[in-house]
């Protein structure tokens, strides 16, 4: 099995996967998408469940998208996922949505039954559990300040309204986006109360203050020069800290929450869950957390 395939690949698979067993049948499309650690995840997930299929990596450009998801039906796959940049971008490719990815305007799962593609997010679902095993709690009542307006961001935000956060900061680097998504969580029926902060406004600094958890769910502090999206000394030993980002495993971002003395987590742990979730929606039976884990532990 290759590292990665492409949609030239797609568009000859029968010979270029004419060798491989089991059967090439899920896989995550993304650009770039050479790291993804789903493939270990969920093929070491079908090999303990007897699943006779395996799962790949595909690089797939934004242009070749719309291809990519009109020829998978076709070759016998019965799952994907997506990745950046394509969450948002697979909406009108779909022929049903789940209930909660229409809400979040965004899918990270394609189920593929009968030749129709149903897009699910478990990214809302991930977050949220992988607060319960990083913090030992719910979301529910929360104050929570979140960092982003991208596709894990309103997945995060909607998990939030859904469990009943007490407040919930939006702050993004465009701020007209971070309006338009506290504009849209308002449309829905929570007691949560929401917000879209601006970085030289004064209601930054005293929602950091506030907040009991902060989540940074933007892909900057990826690299060693990004300019860190909260001061260092902001952090306060009360709060609890995670970041989407799981490589590297401690950003910038968490080390300065951890010096302050908070408790913090990488999205490792929202990668495994949102991960078990797709799983569950593929298979409709339970993942195998415990060896979904282990792939995980192996590889950090
Ligand atoms: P996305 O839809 O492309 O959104 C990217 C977000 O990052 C936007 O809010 C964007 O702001 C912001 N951003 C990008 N560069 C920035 C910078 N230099 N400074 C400040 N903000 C910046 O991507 P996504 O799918 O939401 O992913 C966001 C992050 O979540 C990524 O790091 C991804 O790896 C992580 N993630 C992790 C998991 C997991 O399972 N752990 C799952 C999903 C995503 P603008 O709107 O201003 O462009």
């Amino acid at each position: 099995m290759k590292h990665v395939y492409t949609l030239a690949d797609l568009r000859n698979w029968g010979a270029v996967t004419r060798e491989i067993s089991p059967p090439i049948r899920l896989g995550v499309l993304g650009n770039p998408v050479r790291h993804s650690l789903s493939p270990q995840m969920q093929n070491a997930a079908l090999r303990e469940s007897g699943i006779d299929a395996q799962y790949a990596r595909f690089q797939i450009s934004a242009e070749e998208l719309r291809e990519a998801l009109r020829l998978v039906p076709q070759l016998n796959f019965l799952g994907l996922n997506l990745t950046i940049p394509h969450k948002i971008a697979a909406l009108p490719s779909m022929d049903q949505l789940d209930a909660t990815a229409r809400c979040i305007g965004a899918i990270n799962t394609v189920m593929i039954r009968d030749g129709m593609l149903v897009g699910f997010n478990t990214d809302a679902i991930g977050f949220s559990r992988a607060v319960q095993m990083e913090f030992e709690r719910t979301l529910a009542g929360l104050k929570v300040l979140l960092l982003g307006a991208g596709g894990a961001a309103r997945a995060i935000g909607m998990q939030c309204m859904l469990e009943k956060s007490q407040k919930l900061w939006i702050w993004n680097r465009s701020q007209e986006r971070a309006r338009e998504f506290s504009a849209k969580l308002h449309e829905f029926e929570s007691s949560t109360h929401v917000y879209a902060v601006e970085r030289d406004d004064a209601s930054f600094y005293p929602a950091i203050a506030a907040a009991n958890l902060i989540v940074n769910a933007t892909s900057a502090d990826m690299h060693e020069d990004d300019t860190l999206l909260i001061p260092p000394e902001r952090f306060t030993p009360d709060q609890l800290v995670y970041d989407t980002i799981y490589t590297p495993p401690r950003t910038k971002f968490l080390e300065a929450a951890a010096a302050a003395g908070a408790r913090s987590a990488n999205g490792l742990s929202m990668l495994l869950h949102q991960a078990a979730a797709s799983f569950e929606i593929w298979f409709d039976r339970r993942a195998p957390i415990n060896v979904m884990r282990a792939a995980l532990d192996c590889l950090a």
